[in-house]
């Protein structure tokens, strides 16, 4: 396949560290999961942060939030295993649909930059026009928000010290984005994508995956003729 030369098919070097936050479990795999199997390919180290378990993805009446939790934070692990992602962080005491971007939230995501620290942060992005979920709006804002105070000393000086300092974020990809500026081939790594999805059992058993990624991947490549891509915008903050 010819790529036109306008097209970044390859991350730019200097990062090594890189963090997924996310609103659900699933939320990295279904929508950048080939992009995190090039990294991994590639040798970065990668981290999925999750700020709820996805305690109300059910449609079955017998499912309970506590029941379904577990579930998901072990389909997740499982997953995150297939991928070789280093190491996967849940937070505890926020619910799925009832993310809201407090200062609290933003204080737990601030620690986690310093403690993690990413060069490189991908997450919703919060400005998407109809996007309906409120978890993907308020997780995307927070985590920027977090960047822009995870970097100066001042802010939560608690925090500091005990090799915990102040940390700066190279770079921001903004996942879900109606306004890409970056697209990833992921043709290569297709299969890789679908096993992972395929741990996320209570949310993708009825699913046709292969159907799927190769539906998405051409909406989100056609522009450029990537015949399967994950789409984002890049800033740097
Ligand atoms: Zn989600």
């Amino acid at each position: 396949m010819v790529i036109p030369p306008s097209v970044s098919v390859l991350f730019p070097p200097g990062g090594q560290r890189i963090l997924f936050v996310q609103a659900h479990p699933d939320d990295t795999d279904h929508l950048c999961g080939g992009t995190v199997a090039r990294l991994v390919e590639e040798g970065k180290d990668v981290f999925y942060l999750f700020v709820t378990r996805g305690d109300k993805g059910s449609d079955d009446p017998e499912m309970t939030p506590e029941r379904l939790s577990a579930i998901r934070e072990q389909e997740q692990r499982h997953a995150a295993e297939v991928h070789g992602v280093k190491e996967i962080v849940f937070l505890d005491g926020y619910f799925d649909s009832e993310v809201e971007n407090t200062l609290t939230l933003r204080r737990e995501l601030i620690l986690a930059i310093r403690q993690l620290k990413p060069d490189i942060i991908f997450t919703f992005d919060p400005w998407r026009r109809n996007e309906t979920h409120p978890d993907h709006r308020a997780v995307g804002m927070c985590t920027l928000d977090a960047v822009a105070c995870a970097r100066n000393r001042m802010s939560h000086p608690e925090q500091l010290g005990d090799g915990l300092t102040a940390h700066r974020v190279k770079e921001l990809y903004y996942f879900a984005t109606d306004q890409p500026n970056i697209w990833i081939d992921i043709s290569r790594v297709v299969e890789k994508k679908i096993a992972a999805l395929k741990c996320h059992e209570s949310q993708t058993k009825h699913k046709d995956l292969y159907k799927w990624v190769a539906e998405k991947g051409l909406v989100a490549g056609v522009g450029q003729k990537l015949k399967v891509a994950e789409a984002f915008n890049r800033q740097t903050p």
